[in-house]
Parts: structure tokens; C-alpha cells; sequence
């Protein structure tokens, strides 16, 4: 097979906060990194993060890490494993203070600390007043991150393949990595990436939603090859919706606003998260506000002509904090809402945000799953980290800010397992030729043009099915028909053809393949959903409103093959403390 054939130490797919913070580990312990990344590595969404990362640093309130680990817990309404939620607090302020020293220039205060502003769901004292965790650079903290991590990584000589789209994983039948297939854009030439370790950053699949935060390119890549790959997913039904998308657009508004003093009002004028968190009110945490927002709505008080969404209110602020602290937030306002927050509250509603399911990892970052093997372990050679991965520390609701975190956090764990494995597996495995066989075929059947149903109006349909049957509010009988819709896109996707003409070759391919990748990432979230009979974090269940802890505490993983599921315990154990065992979730 005449294809062209790269070897490196390791592969690591996506160029986000985690594949680059992972990557240049390893690029500065003098190991042979490449990076590859579908578009220009500062492209990647973790520059889209506004609010900020949370570490325990006290500059502002009291804090440590220990409320920090608290908090995290019961935001994930106890659905996170504790061992990885305390290794990722303990770590946080020497990881903010790192960061700095590679060039973030985080906001300060009068004395020259870090400023650190509050978040939803972050209490001192386990559950006590407000803390103010989240350091920020003003309202552009991802973009300082990657831009920072990206310039480190080039100080660090490692090797970047831009705007080359990663197609399948290999795995020899023993579950080894072995590397990648790739295609360069540019060319539509493919490319084979031979490695002693591949590492999986590949973020999000926002984009399986009509109204999405996300970027266009979050379309699960990683995730749904690691399905094809024969592992599991992880909790793939809990998926984040955040309370202040840009009404009908969808564009983030952080919560960073509230965490400023903002806040929500409905269609009579009424501050009305005092009555569904009558302590933390605005800052309660996501799930719990984009609940109370969608009911706000159903039940008639919402506002505008059609009572469809709610107003953010920061006008009480007074300009100059608003240009201090959230010039970015009020130029997306001004752009996308044609309001500017300075005169006028912003329309907002709940927006499809984040993956808390992904690929089931230890927090080394290896991907451990029952594959080819019995019953679990670490796959030798393949590593997953960030938004693709569930190590699990979000559970089954994200804490702002804590994203930012983990995605520095494992990626730097990740990067520190793979120095040790590549001194114990120190040789190539050569690729046969025959393991390439089934991710060129895929790559192939996007070949020709033709007449037909066409892939756009697939993806339009799949969008609007799970907006509408896998959204905020969830009843069997909506999620059994939203299986059954699913299912029969996927159908309808193998038949499917590239029917427009006026599109750059690749371009038009490349979107047949990224539509494959979230057709299997949202069955595995509307199956997972459907079977799962409670209500816990994200996943909020009218049929079945309460948590239930004795038969639902613990993880889904979903199987491609069959469609399969099985599930599997919480970690519930800490490393070094007290386990916090579940209990009510009130805020
Ligand atoms: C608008 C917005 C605001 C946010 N604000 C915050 C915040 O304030 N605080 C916080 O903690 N979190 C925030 N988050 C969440 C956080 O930013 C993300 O979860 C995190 O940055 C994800 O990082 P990542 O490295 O996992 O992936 P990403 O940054 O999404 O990068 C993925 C990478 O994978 C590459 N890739 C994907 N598929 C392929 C493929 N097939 N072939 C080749 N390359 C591929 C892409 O090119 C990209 O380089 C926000 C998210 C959004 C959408």
C-alpha cells in the first residue's frame, strides 16, 4: 500500500488546552511529539472559554482545595469519581501558577494577586457562603491558555500537523495502539502516523444540538472512534446545557456575568432563582438554572413577543466593570443579540454547552475499558484527556471553570504516564497493511458525488431530533422515539451522498465523516438516556424526577456493537480523605 507513513514516539489528536498541555510534557522531556490537528491549532474551542479555570488559591475569599474538591462532588451530583476529583483539586494552584509562568496574563488585583471572580455552585466551608475560585484573563481566559500552551509547545520543537483530519484509530488485535489514519485537507492525500502511544484530545460533540456553544469542529471525532474502535463510552447521557446561550443563537454568554453581579429576570420582572435556589440563586449550579429557566418559560413568564426566553441583567453593574472585567461578553452581545449590556439586559435561553460522558480513562489518562481484554483494563498505548474523555471529575453536571482545569490537569498527567510507558515499550510496532484496510474504506465511501438524499439535510434532521427528544426535560416516551429517530438517520446516513457541487472537495468529505462520528455519539447519548430511570445532574428525567442512588449510582458505558449497555461502579474512594457519600443537592 502506497500511502505515506510518519513514526513518532507519540500521537496526540487534537490541539486544544488538553493535546497541548499533554504534548509539551512530552516534547520537553525529549520525546518525539506530534500533534495533529483538524484546523489551526489556536482555532480549537478551548479559545472560545471565557469565564475562567478554578483553583483554590484563597486570593479573593478564603478557599482550599479540599471545598473546591466538595463542591465538585455535589455539582456532579455525586456521579464523579472522588479519587480523580481530589487529584484535580489538589493540583490546581500549582497548575495556575504554571500557566502564568508560561505566559498567561491572568487579571490582577489592586495588590498584585490573581483576581478570582465567583462561579455557580463554589461554597467555602462544604456548602457555606460564596467563594470567588475562577481566575480569569478579563473575559478571554481559553484564548490566553491555548495561545500561551501553543507558543511553549513551538519553544519545545513539536511537531504539528495543521489542518490534517484524523480518520480511524489502529489497534492490533491484541488492543495495542498502534497510531492513525490521517488525511491532509489540503491535499486530500491520506497519511499514516505510526506511534508507540496515541493520546485522544479531541474535545466535545456540542454540535449533535440545533443550538450549540460549540464550534462547528466539535463534532465527537474522538469519541466515535474510540467506539469504533471497540471501546465503551462513558455517561454519554449527561450533557450540559447552559442556562445563558444568546436567545435563539446560541452564543455563550459566561457565567462569569452572574459571577459580576448579574443576573436573571423573567417576563413579570421577577428575580426569580430566589425561589429554586434561595441561597446561591443566580449562581447556583447549571443544571439546576437551566431547569428553572425552561420552566419559567413552559409555564408563561418568559419574555419577548413570544415569551420564549429570559433577560440577563448587568446594567445595574455600571459601565466601567463591564469594560474591565466582560469587554469581550458585551461585544458578542452587541454582535449577535444587538444589545448592549451597558443600556440593556441580555435575551438569553439554555444552549447545548458540554460533554460530560466521553471516553472512560484512569486519571493517568489511560483509556481503560473491558475491550478484547476481561473484565477492565488500561489499553496499552492509548491515552484520552479533556472534553472526549470521562476520568470522571464532572459526573453528571460540570462546575464552571472546572473544564479549563481538567483539560490542563490530565493533560499534564497523561503526558507524565506516557515518559514512563514509551521507557518500557521503547520499539515501533510497524502497521500491517491490513489494519489500514477498514479506515480507508471509510475515507472511500465519501469519494463520489452523486444524486440522492444529501448528508446536510441528515445532520439538520439529527440536530433537531436530539434538541427535541434528548434536551433539557426527558420522558420515556420522548427518548424511546428519539432512539427510533436516531436509529433510522443512521440508516438513512448509509445511503446517503454528497450532493453539493459548489463545495471545496474535502470539505464536503470531511462533513460526511464528522456527521458519522456524532450520528454514533448521539445514539449513544439517547440510548444511555432512555435507560437510565432517575434524574441526577443534567439528565432530568419528568417520568422519574428523583435521584435514585440505590440502583443508579453508577456509570453508563455504551457499546457500538449491538448498541449495548452496561454500567459500572462509582470510584466513591478518595486518595488521601474521606469519601463525601451522596446526599440532597440543594443550593
Ligand atoms: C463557548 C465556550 C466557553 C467555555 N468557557 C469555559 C470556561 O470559561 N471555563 C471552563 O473551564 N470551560 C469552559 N468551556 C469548556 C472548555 O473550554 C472545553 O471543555 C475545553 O477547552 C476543551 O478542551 P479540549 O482540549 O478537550 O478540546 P478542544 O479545545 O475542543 O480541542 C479539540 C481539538 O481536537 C482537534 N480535532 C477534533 N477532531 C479531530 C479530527 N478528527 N482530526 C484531527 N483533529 C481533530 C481539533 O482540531 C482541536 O484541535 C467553554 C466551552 C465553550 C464552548
Amino acid at each position: 500500500m502506497s500511502i505515506a507513513r510518519r513514526k513518532f514516539d507519540c500521537l496526540v489528536i487534537g490541539a486544544g488546552g488538553g493535546g497541548l498541555r499533554a504534548a509539551l510534557q512530552l516534547a520537553e522531556s525529549d520525546a518525539h511529539v506530534a500533534v495533529v490537528s483538524k484546523v489551526f491549532p489556536t482555532r480549537s474551542h478551548t479559545v472560545a472559554a471565557q469565564g475562567g479555570m478554578n483553583a483554590a488559591l484563597g486570593n479573593v475569599t478564603p478557599d482550599n482545595w479540599h471545598w473546591h474538591m466538595y463542591d465538585t462532588i455535589k455539582g456532579s451530583d455525586y456521579l464523579g469519581d472522588q479519587d480523580a476529583i481530589e487529584y484535580m483539586c489538589r493540583a490546581a494552584s500549582r497548575l495556575v501558577v504554571e500557566l502564568e509562568h508560561y505566559g498567561v496574563p491572568f487579571s490582577r488585583m489592586e495588590d498584585g494577586h490573581i483576581y478570582q471572580r465567583p462561579f455557580g455552585g463554589q461554597s467555602q466551608n462544604f456548602g457555606g457562603e460564596q467563594v470567588a475560585r475562577t481566575c480569569a484573563a478579563a473575559d478571554r481566559t481559553g484564548h490566553a491558555i491555548l495561545h500561551s500552551l501553543y507558543q511553549q509547545n513551538i519553544r519545545a520543537r513539536t511537531h504539528f500537523f495543521d489542518e490534517y483530519f484524523v480518520i480511524d484509530l489502529i489497534l492490533d488485535d491484541e488492543g495495542n495502539a498502534l497510531g492513525a489514519l490521517a488525511l491532509e485537507i489540503e491535499t486530500g492525500e491520506p497519511l499514516l502516523i505510526e506511534a508507540k502511544t496515541t493520546l485522544l484530545a479531541t474535545g466535545g460533540a456540542g454540535r449533535m444540538f440545533r443550538t450549540s456553544t460549540n464550534a462547528m469542529i466539535n463534532t465527537g471525532d474522538g469519541i466515535a472512534m474510540a467506539l469504533r474502535a471497540g471501546t465503551p463510552i462513558q455517561d454519554m447521557e449527561f450533557f450540559q446545557f447552559h442556562p445563558t446561550g444568546i436567545a435563539g443563537v446560541g452564543v455563550l454568554i459566561s457565567e462569569g456575568v452572574r459571577g459580576e453581579g448579574g443576573y436573571l429576570v423573567n417576563g413579570v420582572g421577577e428575580r426569580f432563582m430566589e425561589r429554586y435556589a434561595p441561597n446561591a440563586k443566580d449562581l447556583a449550579s447549571r443544571d439546576v438554572v437551566s431547569r428553572a429557566i425552561a420552566i419559567e418559560v413552559r409555564e408563561g413568564r418568559g419574555c419577548g413577543p413570544d415569551k420564549d426566553h429570559v433577560l440577563l441583567k448587568v446594567d445595574h453593574l455600571g459601565a466601567a466593570p463591564i469594560l474591565k472585567r466582560l469587554p469581550g461578553i458585551r461585544d458578542l452581545s452587541m454582535r449577535f443579540a444587538n444589545v448592549d449590556p451597558i443600556e440593556k439586559p441580555i435575551p438569553v435561553y439554555p444552549t447545548a454547552h458540554y460533554t460530560m460522558g466521553g471516553i472512560p480513562t484512569n486519571r493517568y489518562g489511560q483509556v481503560v475499558a473491558p475491550i478484547r481484554h476481561a473484565p477492565e483494563e488500561a489499553i496499552q498505548g492509548l491515552y484520552a484527556v479533556g472534553e472526549c474523555a470521562c476520568v470522571s471529575v464532572h459526573g453528571a453536571n460540570r462546575l464552571g471553570g472546572n473544564s479549563l482545569l481538567d483539560i490542563v490537569v490530565f493533560g499534564r498527567a497523561a503526558g507524565n504516564h506516557i515518559i514512563e510507558h514509551l521507557k518500557e515499550h521503547r520499539y515501533h510496532k510497524s502497521i500491517p497493511d491490513a489494519l489500514v484496510e477498514k479506515p480507508l474504506a471509510r475515507l472511500h465511501r465519501w469519494d463520489k458525488r452523486g444524486k440522492g438524499e444529501s448528508v446536510d439535510e441528515i445532520r439538520k434532521e439529527l440536530q433537531k431530533t436530539m434538541e427535541e427528544n434528548c434536551g433539557v426535560f426527558r420522558t420515556q416516551e420522548v427518548l424511546d422515539e428519539g432512539v427510533v429517530k436516531v436509529k433510522v438517520l443512521e440508516s438513512r446516513l448509509n445511503d446517503a451522498v454528497i450532493t453539493d457541487h459548489s463545495k471545496v472537495f474535502n470539505t464536503a468529505r470531511i462533513e460526511a465523516l464528522e456527521l458519522e462520528n456524532l450520528m454514533d455519539v448521539a445514539l449513544a447519548a439517547v440510548i444511555g438516556a432512555s435507560a437510565r430511570h432517575e434524574s441526577r445532574g443534567a439528565h432530568s428525567r419528568l417520568d422519574y424526577p428523583e435521584r435514585d442512588d440505590v440502583s443508579w449510582l453508577k456509570h453508563t458505558l455504551y457499546f457500538k456493537e449491538g448498541y449495548q449497555l452496561d454500567y459500572k461502579p462509582v470510584r466513591m474512594k478518595p486518595l488521601s480523605v474521606d469519601s463525601f457519600p451522596p446526599k440532597e443537592r440543594i443550593y
